[in-house]
């Protein structure tokens, strides 16, 4: 296939679905890890097309849902400061920290700006040599090359009033902290094609071994999906796990050796907290000491405050596969994308967010 209209083909859909049923002799529970495959999975209903024994869990891959509530907070009160120019792609500005939002610091005359990569925000700082400039890098392995580039760059040119604030996760880890939770119902996995693409997909066969688990590394388009849980099933029914590669169009064993290079160069792996999961060892980059003139995270002191979630919000359980948006009461009432209570409703990759947009009339009568 070469086109994206042949991954979105009713028919091809139709002859996966079949095969899925074919295969289908046992209920099993199936996570996709990224945000863009719960929002391909929702949009296109995807449910409908499988067995009823096949349950489909939606894990922690929106970037924008697994920020910590203390790091929003943070980045609000940078955001305040006078002398700053604070950057963040768009759909940052709407996460509610514990008492607001970038969008009301911006609306105080704070000076936020929404941009579309960290270069951005490089000309940004160039231009107004007499503001501090800070790049608020959040995200996976997919967006931590770019970021890294950035920064390497301003230290190349001595910009010393560009910085990150870096809030940065990883993929392995989490699926080895999903696996580990007592309550864990995953049993097969849709690996993040996007994250591959930069970092390969041989890490995940170190936890498809150790937790017998399927892993397949999938696309984001229907068929991609399709494919990616047909080959999780036959591997499931058959009392396999391995490692396989749906996205071989995009996806290496390897990945980017380019990408690898510069985020071990600018990056150190360390302890990141997660939105609703809680601390997860070793899942997360922050800058290297090399940039800590330019660690947003170390030059702004900023009190912290102890931050509160909503008591309502069951996003921590929807994030691990044990909940759906459905059994939160706020869902479509309290919460909803244009009044969000929690991360998962607010991005458009968020499960709340997917589930309000592509499913609320079923889901609300059901
Ligand atoms: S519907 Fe809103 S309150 Fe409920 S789990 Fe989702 S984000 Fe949280």
């Amino acid at each position: 296939m070469k086109f994206v209209d042949e991954f979105r083909s009713e028919k091809q859909a139709s002859i996966l679905a079949e095969k899925i049923k074919q295969a289908t002799k046992h209920p099993w529970r199936i996570m996709e890890v990224c945000g863009g495959q719960t929002h391909t999975i929702m949009q296109y209903g995807l449910p409908d097309l499988l067995p009823k024994v096949i349950e489909l869990l939606h894990g922690p891959g929106c970037p924008v849902c697994v920020t910590g509530l203390e790091v929003i907070d943070k980045a609000i009160a940078i955001a305040g400061s006078e002398d700053v120019i604070f950057c963040s792609y768009g759909d940052m500005l709407r996460v509610p920290g514990s008492k607001a939002d970038l969008f009301d610091v911006k609306a105080a005359g704070g000076d936020v700006r929404i941009v579309y990569s960290p270069l951005d925000c490089l000309k940004i700082a160039m231009d107004n040599p007499q503001k501090r400039t800070v790049f608020f890098a959040i995200g996976f392995e997919t967006t931590a090359p770019a970021n890294a580039m950035a920064v390497k760059q301003a230290k190349r040119m001595n910009l010393d009033n560009f910085f990150l604030l870096v809030s940065h996760v990883t993929v392995p880890p989490v699926i080895r902290g999903l696996m580990d939770f007592p309550d864990n119902r995953v049993q097969g996995f849709l690996g993040p094609g996007h994250v591959c693409s930069v970092m390969g997909w041989h890490p995940y066969e170190e936890l498809s071994e150790k937790y017998k688990i399927p892993i397949v590394v999938t696309g984001f388009e229907p068929i991609d999906i399709l494919e990616g849980i047909l080959r999780v099933v036959l591997q499931l029914e058959a009392g396999e796990s391995f490692v396989e590669n749906q996205y071989s169009r995009a996806v290496t064993k390897a990945g980017n050796a380019a990408a690898q290079a510069i985020l071990e160069e600018v990056f150190e792996v360390c302890d990141q907290n997660w939105r609703g999961l809680g601390s997860i060892p070793k899942s997360g980059y922050r800058l290297s000491p090399a940039y800590a003139a330019h660690d947003a995270d170390l030059v702004f002191s900023t009190t912290a405050e102890p931050v509160v979630e909503s008591k309502v919000c069951i996003s921590g359980d929807i994030l691990k596969g044990v909940k759906k948006p459905k059994d939160c009461p706020a869902f479509g009432t309290q919460c909803t994308p244009e009044k969000p209570l929690g991360a998962t409703m607010v991005s458009s990759e968020g499960t709340c967010a997917a589930y309000f947009r592509y499913g609320r009339l079923e889901i609300l009568t059901n």
